[in-house]
């Protein structure tokens, strides 16, 4: 049969299509081979036990097999990533961030690139890749949400409350200028009826938490809020689902929050007493978390410019805090308060972690596995097994010896891309 001149020029139109399909797809290796990370150390979770030498294969944002190297069959066009000498956990969680901070604000002005580049300042390059949100401004976080989940924007999985709830007369007073500063504003408390119907928004509008101001910091004192009104609150939250996260910073907050069901203690009260038996043993019997963030009196007693000493008892407070709620099986989720500090670096708060009591298994639980169980998503991450997100960190070091390299952060793996490569 003889070609017709028609049919020549649709086939060579076809060869040429497929060239140019073939070259595109070869110039972006992450799109159609698999991800490997090789000769790793590699803690599936804090209760298993370590593989010395192991190889995580990835495929299609999932771990499809994790096991000792030479064990795994890792496809010829996989791309691999050597991590000889270096440790791979599951990917961390913060569960005390704020999307707050100047530069991440009024996000539908910046390019994608400045919003990668500052997401990976704050969080990605310190090995998050999923972080709480517990108080902005809800429609700027679902922006950069968005953008995240569309692939423009590399970032961590973004979970937040939306605006926090603190009663009239209650704006925190570090945060009045901040607000007015930047043009944005947070509503106060009118009612127990107008909160419950704020709540059934941003919960509509996609929360995935509410956060309360049991304490306010005033100018001239705290400011509680009734527990009324936060069993309003809470109650309402609980309805849809959602956890409460409570600032306290006092004892008589802690008990206002036991009261009203709050899950998750946003921080230690290193300002009032210790915390007796009997009460951290209240807090476990409910089933409170906590977020220690304890590198947070650190750098607000140095604001006060107080003396070494006041330091350095305050820090003490916080430890027993800490280490008396961990004792009496409390749970602990790591969280820095990130955005409202601007100390991004988690080192110190490792340090404090440690000296705190807790163990290196206790520290990664923190990280990975209790957020997870908290918020309802251990099914599928938190931890290193076949099926689970791809979401890892690649340390440079081990942190089973040195609770430091959990700083010490070589390469980010979220949904089985890198999303933070160290320079
Ligand atoms: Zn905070």
């Amino acid at each position: 049969m003889e070609l017709s001149p028609y049919t020549v020029a649709m086939q060579a139109r076809r060869v040429l299509f497929l060239l140019f399909v073939g070259a595109l797809f070869s110039s972006l290796p992450g799109l159609c081979s698999d991800l490997a990370l090789i000769h790793a150390k590699v803690y599936p979770s804090p209760a298993e036990t370590p593989i010395e030498n192991g190889t995580i294969l990835m495929r299609n944002g999932r771990i499809v097999e994790v096991g000792p190297t030479g064990k795994v069959k890792v496809p010829r066009d996989a791309t691999l990533i050597d991590c000889k000498g270096m440790a791979v956990t599951a990917g961390f969680w913060n569960s005390h961030v704020h999307i707050l901070i100047a530069a991440l604000l009024h996000s539908e002005k910046i390019s994608g690139d400045e919003l990668t580049a500052q997401l990976q300042e704050i969080f990605t390059r310190w090995g998050f890749t999923t972080v709480f949100d517990i108080a902005s401004i809800q429609r700027n976080s679902m922006l950069i949400r968005r953008r995240i989940e569309s692939g423009e924007v590399k970032g961590p999985r973004i979970l937040t409350v939306g605006e926090p709830f603190w009663v009239k007369g209650g704006t925190p007073v570090y945060v009045k200028d901040f607000l007015e500063t930047n043009h944005v504003s947070i509503p106060e408390v009118e009612s127990a009826a107008q909160a419950t119907e704020r709540v059934r928004q941003q919960v509509r509008d996609g929360a995935d938490g509410i956060k309360i101001f049991v304490d306010s910091i005033e100018e001239n004192g705290i400011l509680t809020m009734p527990v009324d009104l936060a069993k309003a609150i809470v109650s309402e939250a609980h309805r849809a689902g959602k956890p409460v996260f409570a600032h306290v910073s006092t004892t008589r907050g802690i008990e206002v929050a036991l009261e009203s069901g709050v899950d998750i203690l946003a921080h230690t009260t290193p300002f009032d007493d210790a915390w007796s038996p009997s009460l951290v043993g209240r807090l476990a019997a409910a089933h409170m978390a906590l977020t220690p963030t304890l590198t947070l009196w650190d750098i607000e007693a140095k604001k006060q410019h107080a003396p070494s000493n006041e330091i350095e008892k305050g820090m003490a407070k916080a430890d027993q805090q800490l280490q008396s709620f961990s004792q009496a099986g409390g749970q602990i989720l790591f969280g820095t308060d990130v955005g409202y500090i601007y100390q991004f670096d988690t080192s110190e708060e490792f340090m404090w972690m440690s000296r705190g009591g807790m163990s290196f298994q206790r520290i990664l639980a923190s990280l990975t596995t209790n957020p997870t169980a908290r918020f309802g998503y251990s099914s599928h991450s938190g931890r290193i097994a076949k099926g689970m997100d791809a979401d890892l960190v690649v340390l440079d070091g081990d942190p089973g010896k040195d609770i430091t390299a959990f700083s010490k952060i070589h390469e980010v793996v979220r949904g089985g891309h890198s999303i933070y490569s160290a320079p």
